[in-house]
């Protein structure tokens, strides 16, 4: 297997402040779908920036396919990593969703000719290609999603972080950005890394792994069922769990492990909105 990232022994901190980690260890197989969970301020966002190299780690050392990131390799790192941010409106530079596809192909200067193909290859994928000409404002937030993770995909990224893409999202939005992600991997395989930074344990329950960070530490890391099984450790973290696992984990803390359907009603209100 392939590593796509690696990351030994990281410390990192804002300024004067105290470090956001501390000897910090991760590896990330290629093709891998790893969901990064936690609640806010443990440290998602700032371990997507060092990975980008958009801020450098004050110890340690960041490896993305076998490159240490650093100064004279930021650039090339930086081109096989793509990134999608939470809010959809921030993230449109074009008149039309082909002109915003269109946009980093040129900033890598791709001549004129080869564009109309990528771009339709890229929107094709994420089940965009009927928008082409559409105004990018006049989409739904998961249509605009879409639209921003093909941008992404025209450039071949080998890596592609979300970081809390679907939380603007309705739950149609959410769902057709989940399945597109599902589609990614079927159609990528070991070519394409995806790490989805999320608050949303239904979400993380479809990756191939999920990681669980708070306060810059390394809480849990496996499989989706070997992770929420460990329902205490997620509670004692501020976390839920995914729906059927947290429906699993109060109809067998019921004594009789039977509910009546009034008692149900009264679990299920307990449960995520
Ligand atoms: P998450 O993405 O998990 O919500 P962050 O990576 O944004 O967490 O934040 C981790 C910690 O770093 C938090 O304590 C947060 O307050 C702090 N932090 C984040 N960004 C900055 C910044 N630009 N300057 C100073 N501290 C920051």
């Amino acid at each position: 297997m392939t590593q796509a990232i690696k990351i030994d022994n990281l410390k990192y901190n804002y300024d004067d402040n105290d470090s956001v980690f501390n000897d910090f260890n991760l590896e990330i197989e290629s093709g891998q779908w790893v969901a990064l969970v936690g609640h806010n301020g443990s440290g998602k966002s700032t371990l997507a920036k060092l990975i980008l190299g958009l801020i450098e780690a004050t110890n340690g050392t960041i490896t993305v396919f076998g490159e240490p990131l650093n100064i004279d390799t930021v650039h090339h790192v930086r081109e096989q990593i793509g990134m999608v941010f939470q809010n959809p409106d921030n993230q449109f530079v074009g008149a039309t969703v082909a002109d915003d596809v269109a946009f980093g192909l040129e900033n890598k200067e791709m001549a004129s000719i080869e564009m109309p193909s990528v771009i339709d290859k890229a929107l094709t994928i994420v089940g965009m290609q009927n928008f082409k000409d559409r105004e990018p404002h006049m989409l739904s937030g998961g249509q605009k999603q879409r639209v921003a993770l093909a941008s992404v995909l025209a450039l071949q990224p080998k890596i592609i972080i979300l970081d809390e893409a679907t939380a603007m999202l309705d739950p149609d939005g959410r769902a057709t950005i989940m399945a597109t992600l599902q589609h990614l991997k079927q159609q990528f395989g070991a070519e394409l890394t995806l790490i989805t930074i999320t608050h949303d344990m239904d979400e993380a329950v479809l990756a191939d792994r999920v990681v669980v960070i708070n306060d810059g530490q390394l809480v849990l890391d496996g499989s989706p069922s070997d992770v929420f099984g460990q329902y205490d450790v997620m509670h004692r973290n501020g976390l839920e769990l995914p729906f059927v696992g947290e429906l699993a984990v109060r109809l067998d803390s019921k004594p009789d492990g039977y509910l009546d359907e009034r008692e149900l009603i009264q679990w299920l209100s307990h449960l995520k909105k």
